[in-house]
């Protein structure tokens, strides 16, 4: 607590009383506290890459160029580095952006189905061009085949509308599916539900992962939080997609959690206000 004194003094110069104003600078303090650690993180993990480009491109300079075994890897790796560093700063300017309010929200009425619906057969599309590459190259070995695994829809028949940035909401159901493949075991089952409750939507999307451990699910949604660190960097994550995520679903007025079982899989759900559809009749009435 901050404390203020002021005296309340008469033109006499007789002091009448004292005024003691009480401030509570706890948040302000944890406040400036987590500024100090995001930008330090945000210091290490752009480090991190720049020091390791930094000895390839030394080994390069430093002769490893002539070798047509290694100078292909090497330029690969730090290309990828690159690319990894240019998604965290685009993150970053996402979040940015949402932090500061200037992040503009387009709202529309959407029909949840439809939209979860197309977001799905997008990737249903990927696993066919994936199966029918594989299946085509024969040079193809064991090692070389990208993981399989299959989406399973379970929808509510009704429709159910939602008034949300579309462009926005679709980003996060695509990390969340991405990383449900990404930790998915080979030939795993994606399950995506749709269902209500009184007067929430509940999006979900489940997979046969290694699952989140209990003390770690509370702090998957954090900036730069992930459970191996060593795994997400490897496959490209930049430890954010999920803090992304939570900011826009709630400026969105939903809600996102997850549940796990390590070992058995992870849950993701995302839970929205519902709206009634306009009725049709009532469109023609305005005008
Ligand atoms: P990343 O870029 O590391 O994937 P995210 O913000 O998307 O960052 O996720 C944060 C962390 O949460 C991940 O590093 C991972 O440890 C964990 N995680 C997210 N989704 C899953 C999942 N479906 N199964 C297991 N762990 C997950």
């Amino acid at each position: 607590l901050h404390a203020e004194f002021s005296l309340i003094q008469r033109e006499t110069g007789f002091i009448s009383g004292i005024v003691c104003v009480l401030h509570d600078v706890t948040e302000q303090q944890k406040n400036e506290r987590e500024r100090r650690q995001f930008v330090s993180n945000v210091s290490h993990e752009l480090r991190t890459p720049l020091t390791s480009m930094r000895s390839y491109l030394e080994a390069l300079t430093d002769g490893a160029w002539k070798d047509p075994e290694v100078a292909p890897n090497f330029l690969n790796v730090t290309q990828e580095e690159t690319e990894r560093m240019i998604r965290m700063i685009n993150d970053l300017l996402s979040l940015s952006r949402m932090d500061s309010g200037t992040a503009k929200l387009d709202m529309e009425l959407v029909n949840l189905n439809e939209l979860f619906n197309y977001t799905l057969n997008r990737f249903d599309m990927m696993i066919k061009s994936e199966a029918d590459a594989t299946a085509g190259d024969n040079n193809r070995t064991e090692t070389t085949t990208p993981k399989q695994y299959s989406i399973k829809r379970e929808f509510t028949k009704r429709d159910l509308w939602v008034e949300i940035d579309t462009d926005k909401f679709m980003q996060v159901v695509d990390n969340i599916i991405n990383n449900a493949i990404k930790y998915s075991p080979d030939g795993g089952v994606i399950t995506c539900r749709l269902l209500e409750t009184n007067n929430h939507v509940i999006l979900s999307i489940s997979d046969q992962g290694l699952g989140i451990p209990k003390k770690d699910l509370p702090h998957v949604f954090d900036r730069f939080y992930r459970v191996d660190k060593a795994r997400s960097r490897a496959q490209g994550g930049t430890g954010l997609g999920l803090a992304i995520s939570k900011e826009v679903i709630e400026k969105l007025n939903g809600r996102i959690w997850a549940d796990s079982k390590e070992g058995k899989g992870s849950t993701f759900y995302i839970s929205l206000p519902y709206q009634e559809a306009y009725e049709e009749d009532d469109l023609w009435d305005e005008n």
